[in-house]
């Protein structure tokens, strides 16, 4: 059992759209106080926190890069002055960079993917890790993805690379938090109806992706959040260290 506050306080980093948005409403509805993580969209991260607040939970919302440390620690001090000791941890905040051989990558885009996705969750982790083992324990979810294993070849192989380190450091972070009472596990899905591709320059990515997966459709943020809800809550106690693949059977 986690020890603690009895009212989970979770940061979610990314929690103004898509997976960030829909997990923020599971843990919701489940009774978290949120703190709510974006980087430019304060329309959107306010529309999600009043469907939040609609559901009776606290809910802050700061604007942080997670690739910055004092953003972190920011965001990090916001939860815990405003809704009391940090519990639990989603890092989601990511991004992918234009598609793309690796061949033809700008430096840039390379760099940015990796300080986002890998700087952003270690700082983020770092500061939970200090925290929930000063409180006496918690709960860490990393959102990796399912291309750090299949290697998204043609697409975004840095990104596919930069979720391998997710799932790296979910396990390694795990062996070295157990014994402060803090479970670390992550998620891995497939591919997800969100703005991420979008942004990566492909709107109908999803949309086109059912004859390539085995349940024949892409995966709908929620049944992410699912998954992520489930690894931070006391059901699973006794799980640490697993990467937990969403992905309809990719
Ligand atoms: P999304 O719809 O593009 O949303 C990205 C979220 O991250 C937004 O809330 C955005 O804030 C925030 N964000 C981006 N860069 C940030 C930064 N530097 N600091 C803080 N926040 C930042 O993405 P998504 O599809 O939900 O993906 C969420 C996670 O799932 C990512 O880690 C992604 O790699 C992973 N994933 C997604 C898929 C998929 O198919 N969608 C598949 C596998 C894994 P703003 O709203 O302010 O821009």
């Amino acid at each position: 059992m986690r020890a603690g506050p009895t009212v989970p306080v979770t940061v979610v980093t990314g929690g103004s759209r898509g997976i960030g948005a829909a997990t923020c409403l599971r843990l919701a509805a489940a009774g978290h106080r949120l703190a709510l993580g974006y980087v430019s969209d304060s329309a959107a991260a306010e529309g999600v926190a009043a469907e939040v607040r609609a559901r009776g939970a606290a809910c802050v919302t700061v604007r942080v890069d997670t690739s910055e440390e004092a953003d972190v620690d920011r965001l990090f001090d916001r939860a815990r002055a405003e809704l009391g000791a940090v519990t639990g941890l989603v890092n989601n905040a990511g991004v992918t960079g234009p598609l793309g051989r690796l061949a033809d990558a700008r430096p840039e885009d390379l760099r940015r993917v990796l300080d986002v996705n890998l700087l952003g969750y270690l700082l983020c982790c770092r500061r939970a890790a200090r925290d929930m083992a000063a409180s006496g324990g918690g709960a860490i979810v990393n959102v990796s993805s399912a291309a750090a294993t299949l290697g998204a070849p043609g697409d975004y192989v840095h990104y596919a690379a930069s979720k391998a380190g997710t799932d790296a450091l979910t396990v390694g972070l795990s062996k070295e938090l157990g014994a402060d009472g803090i479970r670390v596990n992550a998620v891995a899905p497939g591919i997800i109806d969100t703005d991420m591709h979008a942004a990566m320059g492909d709107p109908d990515r999803a949309a086109r992706s059912g004859p390539g997966i085995p349940l024949g459709r892409p995966g709908q943020p929620a049944e992410v959040a699912a998954a992520v809800a489930w690894l931070l809550s006391d059901e699973a106690s006794y799980t640490t260290g697993t990467i937990l693949r969403v992905a309809g059977g990719r």
